[in-house]
This record gives structure tokens, C-alpha cells and sequence, in this order.
């Protein structure tokens, strides 16, 4: 049975969808106004993460990833690049699909535009405001009443604040730190700075605020009530609040059953931001030595709840850690021994299995459930060093390990070298089995040595000789 904590209660939660095994998900995708950052992939990993783990579960999910193309940020930066919003928004969004492609990121079932969906938000607006929650304030914005909202504070637990009295305030920034909570803005009058990026409406000319965005293509794409929203942990407020606030304004109904948040990713102990200027894109971290699936590895190895600290020493590491796995991957394809012990590596695999399944079951414990993977390794690599694993077995452990890693997706995702690099080091172990047949040992060691430069580790197997990356 699947656990969650839930930022609601505050609590895991036994996972029941709304309906039977159908799960509906929403995580807040990009603000498309620069090149998405690592610190943002660690919160589309995890819910990449949840999804497939909710899948090997045997739910379906639908899921939805917004890419916010339109608020402040977005405005600013086209002004200020002299292009038109959607010129502007348009290539860090390839970027991003790029990015999620090598990150072996599922793709969700929909990734809406907040641009498309102004009709959408417009009716909202107006619905708030013939229930009570909105009004149109001097400077022509529309703002939400957050004193007309019973609960509202409650999902970053702000209650003891008294809220009511504090809220005479109105904030027109899309971003705002806790103490600033006040009435904020639903549809923002047109202003010079915005340029030529204006809707009509019936407040005027003017564009939506960023929290009305996801309770529309929410609703829309999704409907009312839904199982799990996704967002980093500076969501919860006061984004996450907002959207709350707005939807069930109007449904009456709960909105989100499971608010999951993740954990920031950090530099030097700080949130890795675009404001902060400390952020690392994914071509950085896909060096020689390390690679995109490294980052992968990293940021499972951590569990969502708990920040992580982004050093170029753990990223070598998880690399390294990594390549523990692949050569295991390796061994298997090879192996020749006997399957005299078909038996026992069956039990072991249906031990894992089940290891496996208690750690995620209990809020997603990657942590644990990763070294029970590296027990079972170093448990199966006893079997194939005493050549007990035959053709079957291999074959019962590459499936088993296939089967995990639709919810990791870092073993089998890994980068095949380029033909060129193959190549060069079928050449170079043709040319050192010749100077070893030669009895020209000497030569035969040199080019050993210069293989290991490159990384290649190579095994002799009777006439043939193996090599994998280290
Ligand atoms: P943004 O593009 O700033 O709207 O952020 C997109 C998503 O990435 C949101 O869910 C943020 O909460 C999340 N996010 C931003 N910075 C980080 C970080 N350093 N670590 C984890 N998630 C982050
Ligand atoms: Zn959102």
C-alpha cells in the first residue's frame, strides 16, 4: 500500500485516488523565460518518479505539466530581448523538451500553454467575482478577496497568523514571500511595461496573474477535483495557496486530495535560482566524466523531502556509483557459467522485488530502496564470480533489473558511446592481442594502460577480450 505525505494534513496518507485506479496529476511546469535549470529538473524528476511508480502500482495517470508563458517574468525578459512573447517563450520551451528527452523524463499527456487558455481564466474571474472573492480595485487589476476565503493560509500553515486582519494589503507581483500575504492579483490592467501583450476583458485590457493560470487548465484539462498536484517547495506558498483559494471559491469541492512538494536543490547550502545567479544547466552537469544519467542517479539517491546539495564531488560519485550498476549490466550479457542455482537467484529476485516495493510504498524512500538494489548486485556478483550464473539466470536477472528500472530509468537509459570512440578501441584491443600473441607483453601493457586513459577496462575471456566504459 502506497504512502504520502501530504503538505495538507501534514501526514502520510494511504494513496486512494478519487477514482478506482485512475490517478489525475498536475505539476507546475516551467515559467519559459530563461534556460530551465537542474534546481527545476530535480522537481520534474520527482514527479517523473511518482508517476512511474504509480504505474509499476498498476494505476493509470494523466497528467498534466503547464508551461507558463506568460507573467511577469516573461514580459520583462521579451521587452527587454526586443522579441515578441512567443518568439521569446518558444526557444527555452525546445529547450526544455530537449532537456526532459535526455533526462528520460515520461512525456505527460499534455503540456498547455497559459496563453491558450485566457477565455478560460477570464470565466473564472468572472465566476470569483459573482461569488463574492473578487473586485476590481482603482488601479483597474482585478484582486482576490482573501478574507472571503475560510481556510485560507492553511496549506503553508499560516493560520495562527491572523490573516484576516493582516490582509489589507494587495500584492500585483506574481511572487511573494509569506509576510507579504495579502489580496492578490487575478487579472492584471494593461501597463506601459507590458508593451503590446494585452487581452480584453471585462475589467479592460490586461493580462491574467500567475496563479488563475493552473486553476484554469486545471479545471479544463483535468476537471474539478484532482489526485496530485506537484510543485518545488516554494510553491506551497503562496502559489499553491492561491490556486486553492481560487478553485474551490468557486467548485465548493476539494481541489487537490495530495499536495506533494519537493525539496530545493542547492548550491553551497543556498537555493539554486535564477535570481541567485548560482544555477547549472543540464549540459553542465553532462560532462565526460559524469553525464545526464548521473544527475539522475544523484538526485534519486536523495529523498525528495530532504534538500539536496548540488557538488560536482557528488555528481562523481553518483557516476562512479553508476558504472557499478552498468558493469553488472555487462557481466550479465556475458556470463557463461552454470545454472545450477536457478533456483536460489529466483528468491533472491522476488526478495528484492518485494524490498523494493515496501521502501517506495512507504513516501517514496528511494534512499533505501536503492541500496537494497546495490545489496542484491554485490549479493549476484558472488554467483557470477563463481561462475554460477548460466544463460537463464542472466537472462531472469536482466529482465528483473528491466522491470525496476521503468521506475528508475537510469540503467538501461545510459548513453551508448559514439561509433567513432567504438571503433578506436576494437582497433587498439586488436593491436594489444597481437603484441600478446607476438609475446611482446611490453607493447601489449602500453596500450592496456592507454585504454585505461580513456576510460575503457578490459577483460580477457579465453580467445575474447571484453571491454566496458569505467
Ligand atoms: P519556475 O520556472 O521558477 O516557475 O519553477 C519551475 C518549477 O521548478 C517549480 O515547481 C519550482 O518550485 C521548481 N524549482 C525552482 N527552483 C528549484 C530548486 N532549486 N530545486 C527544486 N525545485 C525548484
Ligand atoms: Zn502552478
Amino acid at each position: 500500500m502506497l504512502k504520502l505525505y501530504n503538505t495538507l494534513s501534514r501526514q502520510n496518507e494511504i494513496f486512494v485516488p478519487l477514482t478506482d485506479k485512475k490517478v489525475k496529476m498536475y505539476t507546475c511546469g516551467p515559467t519559459v523565460y530563461n534556460y530551465i535549470h537542474i534546481g527545476n529538473y530535480t522537481t520534474y524528476l520527482f514527479s517523473d518518479l511518482l508517476k512511474r511508480y504509480l504505474l509499476h502500482s498498476g494505476f493509470r495517470v494523466n497528467d498534466v505539466m503547464n508551461i507558463t508563458d506568460v507573467d511577469d517574468k516573461t514580459i520583462k525578459g521579451s521587452s527587454e530581448a526586443g522579441s515578441t512573447l512567443t518568439d521569446f517563450t518558444q526557444k527555452y520551451e525546445q529547450t526544455f523538451y530537449d532537456d526532459l528527452k535526455q533526462l528520460h523524463i515520461l512525456k505527460a499527456k499534455k503540456y498547455p500553454h497559459a496563453t491558450h487558455y485566457i477565455k478560460q481564466i477570464i470565466k473564472l474571474i468572472k465566476q470569483l467575482e459573482k461569488n463574492g472573492f473578487a473586485y476590481q480595485a482603482e488601479d483597474k487589476s482585478v484582486y482576490y478577496d482573501i478574507s472571503e476565503f475560510e481556510s485560507y493560509g492553511k496549506l503553508a500553515n499560516l493560520e495562527n497568523q491572523n490573516l484576516k486582519t493582516g490582509a489589507a494589503g494587495r500584492t500585483n507581483s506574481d511572487e511573494y514571500e509569506k509576510d507579504n500575504v495579502g489580496d492578490f492579483a487575478l487579472w492584471k490592467a494593461h501597463n506601459q511595461a507590458d508593451g503590446d501583450i494585452k487581452w480584453d476583458s471585462p475589467w479592460g485590457p490586461g493580462r491574467p496573474g500567475w496563479h488563475i493560470e493552473c486553476s484554469a487548465m486545471i479545471m479544463k484539462l483535468l476537471g474539478d477535483q484532482i489526485d496530485i498536484h506537484i510543485g518545488g517547495e516554494d510553491l506551497i506558498f503562496p502559489h499553491h495557496q492561491n490556486e486553492i483559494a481560487q478553485t474551490e471559491a468557486i467548485t465548493e469541492k476539494q481541489f487537490v486530495k495530495y499536495w506533494l512538494h519537493k525539496a530545493h536543490l542547492k548550491v553551497d547550502n543556498k537555493k539554486m535560482s535564477k535570481s541567485l545567479g548560482n544555477f547549472f544547466l543540464l549540459k553542465d552537469v553532462a560532462t565526460e566524466n559524469s553525464g545526464v544519467m548521473a544527475f539522475r542517479f544523484l538526485v534519486t539517491t536523495s529523498h525528495y523531502r530532504q534538500p539536496l546539495n548540488f557538488t560536482r564531488e557528488s555528481l562523481q560519485a553518483s557516476a562512479e556509483a553508476l558504472n557499478k550498476i552498468y558493469n553488472f549490466v555487462d557481466r550479465l550479457n556475458i556470463a557463461n557459467g552454470s545454472d545450477n542455482q536457478l533456483e536460489k537467484i529466483e528468491r533472491l529476485i522476488t526478495e528484492n522485488v518485494k524490498q523494493f516495493e515496501l521502501y517506495m510504498n512507504d513516501d517514496l524512500n528511494t534512499p533505501n530502496a536503492i541500496a537494497t538494489l546495490f545489496t542484491f548486485i554485490n549479493e549476484i556478483n558472488k554467483y557470477l564470480d563463481q561462475k554460477q550464473v548460466g544463460g537463464k539466470a542472466a537472462k531472469m536477472l536482466t529482465n528483473h533489473l528491466k522491470q525496476l528500472d521503468k521506475v528508475w530509468a537510469f540503467i538501461f537509459t545510459r548513453k551508448k558511446v559514439d561509433k567513432n570512440f567504438e571503433q578506436r578501441v576494437e582497433t587498439l584491443i586488436k593491436s594489444r592481442n597481437d603484441h600478446r600473441k607476438n609475446r611482446n607483453f611490453a607493447e601489449a601493457d602500453k596500450i592496456r594502460d592507454e585504454l585505461a586513459k580513456m576510460n575503457v577496462e578490459i577483460k580477457d575471456e579465453g580467445e575474447k577480450t571484453h571491454w566496458t566504459i569505467k
